[in-house]
């Protein structure tokens, strides 16, 4: 949108505060919504994140003390606030094993075609985890074969694997999906086929025993160094409840799989070409390789926190609309320049349970529960690749095809009110509409995210309904900020991410302004309610990449 048109809303917004009560307002609001909303308020918001956040907690890691601290804590509240357990068999808590894998990867890595061979070296060239949860993982003499994207999407019409057997191959891919046609998953917008996590699973699903994804910096959007920080350590998952997953994760840098390929007698260019049509089928390398990975195994639980506001109408009543936000975070580690070892995780994510606990209080004084049914869930793992919403989703206390929505919230907005509203994978469900209702009744415009290619709705636990089947939404403030000139919400948004994302620093300090966290809460509250009292609820966009995996209600 251009900052002109941008210009006449705000104007609107201004002299709008009556008029939105007045005139038709475009979100039908049961009685007592305004003051019910109106409980989300500093206290209310403050109070848990000075408890989530504080030293006692130890960064709130899952498994450990912290965590369970967290977990007990948010029980409580919801009980306080008249809410009913939600997990199974009357539980508050929701508790799930996750499995912690440290690989010892060797330091060389040899590829073998035709008598000559090739070593890669660790860290500088690549990065390989176990996929396996045992004490060795181990690819043995297995050949290479390029298959493009790795994509095998039928909305689209495109498969790169056009039915080859690459059982017991190690699979060589490109990074990202398709971005030369709007029309193709989304052009530049990225989807869940260019991430790493979809392509290692579906390399799996055909029973490959290893997939080494080929970085460059703009097909992942971010440096070699972000693949070699999150990689190395230990690396949690849930227990695998089958076999059949990949033995080695891998990562190439762009000029290691260019020599990779090289030993083949291939040009990665070339192949880089073939990879960019529909007419693509894997190439054979020619190339050999075995690789052997010692891993140090650790089992532990953590847990989510889950509570319910029963619905008020006989029929819907079944029907759960979620709020969620994770409650972990990255524990004790490394010391800042401060000798600072905790990691509070104050914006990430104390700050989202608030919000969360604060919808809560608001649900629980309206007169008249809505005619859904509302759960709070406070999930753990997000940090750990959303163990704890896959979880959930995979565990749901009620049959998954109940649930019609998750409103997800992560890391919430700590500068002050915006005008705009940007949601994360706009465009993906009728969420959205209800959402720019919400965001009108505030005088606030509803944007796309900022950076659409990141892909960051496959990176918080929105993801984790969509990928069976829930639609998700995921909003943030924008960056236009009240009062302040243009470009200043940027600007102070990534000083922030710079100085104390993931960071010890990141902590409740006293110059946070709450009025955007209480804003955006309000405006979850508004949206997740109008879900809970619609007469039909959301629905994926026709042709989404998730609108093939929603079961059918029951009803
Ligand atoms: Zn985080």
């Amino acid at each position: 949108m251009g900052a002109g048109l941008r210009r006449i809303v705000m104007v609107a917004a201004v002299v709008g505060c009556a008029l939105a009560v007045a005139a038709a307002p475009p979100l039908a609001l049961p009685p007592g919504a305004q003051d019910a909303a109106a409980r989300i308020d500093r206290p209310t918001l403050e109070a848990p994140i000075r408890v989530l956040a504080s030293d006692l907690l130890e960064g709130r890691a899952p498994t450990h003390r912290g965590d369970e601290m967290a977990e007990v804590y948010l029980a409580g509240m919801l009980e306080f606030l008249g809410l009913k357990p939600g997990a199974a068999g009357g539980q508050w808590q929701q508790r799930f094993e996750i499995v912690g894998v440290d690989s010892h990867t060797p330091e060389g890595w040899t590829f073998e075609a035709g008598g000559k061979r090739l070593v890669l070296r660790r860290g500088e060239e690549f990065i390989a985890a176990s996929g396996w949860q045992r004490p060795e993982a181990a690819i043995r003499d297995a050949e290479l074969v390029f298959v493009g994207y790795g994509i095998q999407a039928p909305e689209f019409g495109w498969d790169d694997y056009k039915g080859a057997d690459v059982s017991g191959k190690v699979l060589v891919m490109m990074n990202d999906d398709p971005d030369w046609d709007p029309a193709l998953f989304g052009g530049t917008r990225r989807t869940y086929y260019g991430r790493w996590t979809y392509k290692y699973e579906s390399a799996a699903r055909r029973g490959a025993v290893g997939a080494i994804v080929i970085h460059t910096t703009p097909s992942a959007a971010y440096p070699w160094a972000v693949v070699q920080n999150s990689w190395g350590g230990e690396q949690f998952d849930l227990p695998h409840e089958r076999e059949g997953t990949l033995a080695v994760r891998a990562w190439t840098t762009e000029d290691a799989s260019r020599r990779l390929v090289a030993l083949g007698g291939f040009e990665l260019d070339a192949l880089v070409k073939q990879a960019r049509s529909r007419e693509f089928r894997p190439v054979p390398l020619g190339v050999r390789t075995s690789l052997v990975i010692p891993n140090a195994i650790s089992r532990g639980e953590t847990g989510n926190v889950l509570g319910v506001l029963p619905g008020s109408d006989p029929a819907l009543k079944d029907e759960v609309v979620v709020l969620s936000a994770h409650h972990d975070h990255l524990g004790v580690g490394k010391p800042d320049a401060r000798g600072d070892t905790i990691y509070n995780g104050a914006v990430d994510n104390a700050s989202g349970d608030a919000q969360v606990l604060a919808i809560a209080r608001a649900f629980a004084a309206l007169p008249h529960p809505p005619r859904r049914t509302v759960m709070f869930a406070f999930v753990s793992g997000e940090e750990s690749n959303l163990l704890g919403s896959e979880y959930l989703a995979t565990h749901p206390p009620v049959p998954i095809e109940r649930l019609v929505a998750d409103v997800n919230f992560d890391a919430g907005n700590i500068f002050g009110r915006t005008k705009d509203v940007a949601i994360t994978g706009k465009g993906k469900s009728t969420l959205d509409d209800v959402l720019v209702a919400a965001a009108a009744l505030q005088g606030r415009v509803v944007t796309d995210e900022p950076f659409p290619e990141h892909g960051s709705y496959y990176r918080s636990d929105q993801f984790s309904f969509a990928r069976v089947g829930v639609p998700g939404l995921y909003f943030r403030s924008g960056v236009d900020y009240l009062g302040r000139p243009p470009g200043w919400g940027r600007e102070v948004q990534n000083a922030w991410l710079r100085a104390h994302y993931h960071q010890p620093s990141d902590e409740l300090t006293p110059d946070w302004n709450f009025d955007g966290l209480i804003e955006d809460a309000q405006l979850g509250f508004y949206a997740a309610l109008a879900v809970a009292d619609a007469d039909r609820a959301p629905a994926w966009n026709a042709g989404d990449e998730f609108a093939r995996l929603r079961k059918p209600a029951a009803r």
